[in-house]
């Protein structure tokens, strides 16, 4: 699919609306598919684990990581009949609140092939006709996984931008290297109550939400002035939905040297975040124990309620650490280094 000039799309709007175009000509696969009698049923043998995985998959923090995966194709349908059913409808207002269990959770299988997407869009195509599933629900959800077909498209015609910049001018970017920044953000050390909870369900499950990614991408890139290269790795090393075409333009859109990328003046504010999409704190509360004392009103930004947190035996900088930065100061010198990195005869 070209745009208008013959040119890979760029913008996802235009290239959303084309394949909508496009989606009315295509068919189920089955037919295209050939002949199946060519393919082998699989061996045995291969569903029983290697020992070495078995006594792996013994460990505590193994049994956690996998308690929440279901695996293989059965698995996958049957996530997704439950989740068009049952809570698809709200999905458009409830998406991006990381406490609720109102996204599909269906990545993975998604990225390890268990669905297959024509086959997801044809079973969702066939559920609205017959009113079986909410039409602007659904529609919001597959519009999701055509942000998928972006990130694949984009990699196709692109493939350098897994990683460099679709951006050329931000290779001048002068990024810092600040292992210990790195390592407290990995470790959801970094006193931003959003942001730990984020790495710490990252490290602990596999996944983390996607409301979430864009706030600790936020941080680390904006902020914290550390390459989107580091938190794509960590990203890739850390997720089970790693995706090489999903997270390159997730990062780079963040950073805002992506094609039709969040531009690089929206830093997001972790906190106003928090407060609006976490407003009991009850994500914080899950990930973030030793927070869970504190009030809604002081969860997102404890340095800021030195009284509460010392009435509630929280100590700052003991307990819980102090912010790694000062968000508004580390805003305006971000501002500062793009700017002048677009500076005629900077390359800008
Ligand atoms: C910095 C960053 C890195 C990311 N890295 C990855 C990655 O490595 N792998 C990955 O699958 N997704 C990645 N995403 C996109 C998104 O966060 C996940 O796809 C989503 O959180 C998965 O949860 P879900 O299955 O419940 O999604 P749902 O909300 O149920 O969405 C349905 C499906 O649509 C696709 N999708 C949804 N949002 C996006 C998006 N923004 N970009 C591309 N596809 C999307 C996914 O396949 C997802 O399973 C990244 C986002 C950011 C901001």
């Amino acid at each position: 699919m070209l745009n208008g000039q013959g040119k890979p799309y760029a913008v996802f709007t235009p290239f959303y609306k084309a394949l909508q175009a496009q989606a009315v000509g295509i068919a189920p696969l089955d037919e295209a598919l050939g002949d199946w009698s060519l393919l082998k049923p699989a061996d045995p043998a291969c569903s029983v684990l290697p020992d070495s995985l078995q006594t792996l998959m013994q460990r505590p923090w193994a049994q956690g990581l996998m308690a929440n995966e279901r695996v293989g194709e059965a698995e996958a349908w049957t996530q997704l009949q439950r989740f068009a059913e049952e809570d698809m409808a709200d999905y458009p207002e409830q998406r991006d609140f990381p406490a609720l269990p109102a996204t599909s959770a269906l990545s993975v299988a998604l990225h390890f092939g268990e669905l297959n997407v024509r086959a997801v869009y044809f079973y969702l195509l066939a559920l609205q006709e017959s009113g079986a599933v909410d039409a602007s629900g659904s529609q919001a959800w597959l519009r999701q996984l055509v942000w998928r077909e972006f990130a694949r498209y984009l990699l196709w015609h692109a493939p350098q931008s897994q990683f460099e910049p679709f951006q050329s001018k931000f290779v001048a970017m002068p990024w810092d290297e600040d292992a210990e920044a790195l390592q407290r953000w990995q470790h959801g050390q970094t006193g931003i109550p959003i942001v730990d909870a984020g790495m710490r369900q990252l490290w602990q499950t596999g996944t983390m939400h996607n409301r979430v990614r864009m706030l600790v991408a936020s941080l680390l890139t904006k902020n914290l002035n550390q390459s989107w290269r580091v938190g794509q790795a960590w990203f890739d090393f850390t997720l089970f939905d790693a995706d090489p075409a999903n997270n390159a333009m997730g990062w780079q859109w963040v950073a805002g040297c992506g094609v039709d990328a969040s531009p690089y003046y929206r830093l997001f504010n972790p906190v106003l975040q928090s407060r609006k999409f976490d407003e009991q704190g009850d994500y914080i509360r899950r990930w973030v124990p030793e927070l869970k004392a504190l009030s809604s009103k002081a969860i997102h930004a404890p340095w800021e309620e030195p009284l509460e947190c010392q009435m509630k035996g929280v100590r700052l900088g003991v307990d819980y650490p102090l912010p790694i930065v000062d968000l508004q100061a580390s805003r305006a010198a971000h501002l500062q280094r793009v700017e002048a990195m677009k500076a005629p005869g900077n390359g800008g």
